[in-house]
């Protein structure tokens, strides 16, 4: 995608794969400088900062665990004393642990609160006022399921649609100062996580979607940078759903 984001300074969470690595990918071939975290993909973060580098890539990596609030806290300052201003948070770090309501823990509902929807929390809140002082976007990903439900995902789906209420509230507050606040909603994208669904599963999904076909990283981190760009200064508050037409 031809943008051009020289000079800005980016910060992605769960930068290590999937998604997120398309997205720290898509802002380096913007020209931007990228920050990306993770929280166990220490050799996957080691490859990608030396394939950033070799790119001419000023890029930083940073280890821990999103629903850490002194973790997001220390993250963003790192940014901050490195580049002095952050201009996008691109809040992607997330995980499943599916299970039908009877069968599903206390335990299974935390991990993916804490990590999908306190994660974001945390790292907004730590960028709110860096953010305040210069202006700037956050990006934060939601999916098809925080719209539609999914059996299975009960808790997924409270993450991710908690996570269209929070942006929306946010893109309110921030408004005045400059800052938007936008979500992207992907359908299911070829990564880790989906490769871990049954053919069955896969071809009931496949049904459902008008393009016949999931969707490349690649497709999800265009939309993100879309909504970083000058190219979108003027919206805030959106939902924008990448997901084949899956969900209308
Ligand atoms: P992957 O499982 O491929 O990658 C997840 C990334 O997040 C990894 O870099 C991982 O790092 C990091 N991560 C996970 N948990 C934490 C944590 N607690 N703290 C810090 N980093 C963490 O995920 P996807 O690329 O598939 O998904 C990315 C986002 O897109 C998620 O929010 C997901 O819900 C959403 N999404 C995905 C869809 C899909 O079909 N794949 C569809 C719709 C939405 P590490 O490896 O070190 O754990």
């Amino acid at each position: 995608m031809d943008v051009d984001l020289d000079g800005y300074s980016v910060l992605v969470t769960g930068g290590t794969r999937g998604i997120g690595r398309a997205i720290v990918q898509e802002f380096a071939e913007a020209g931007a400088r990228v920050a990306f975290t993770y929280r166990s993909s220490t050799s996957e973060a080691e490859a990608l900062v030396n394939e950033l580098e070799e790119q001419g890539t000023d890029a930083l990596s940073l280890q821990g665990d999103v629903a850490d609030t002194d973790v997001a806290q220390s993250h963003v300052d790192a940014v901050v004393d490195r580049w002095e201003t952050l201009d996008v948070l691109v809040n992607n770090a997330g995980i499943t642990r599916d299970g039908l309501m009877l069968r599903l823990t206390e335990e299974d509902w935390d991990a993916v609160l804490d990590t999908n929807l306190k994660g974001v929390f945390n790292f907004s809140k730590a960028a709110y006022r860096p953010m305040m002082r210069s202006g700037g976007s956050i990006i934060n990903i939601s999916s098809v399921v925080g719209t539609n439900g999914n059996a299975g995902q009960t808790n997924y789906a409270a993450s991710k649609a908690g996570i269209v209420g929070f942006s929306k509230s946010l893109a309110k507050e921030l408004g005045s100062r400059d800052v938007t606040v936008n979500v992207v909603a992907p359908g299911y994208v070829k990564t880790d996580m989906t490769d871990e669904l049954d053919d069955d599963t896969r071809k009931s999904i496949l049904d459902t979607v008008p393009l016949d076909r999931l969707a490349e990283p690649r497709e999800i981190a265009e939309s993100v940078l879309f909504l970083a760009s000058p190219a979108a200064d003027y919206i805030t508050g959106h939902v924008l759903h990448v997901n084949g037409g899956m969900s209308m």
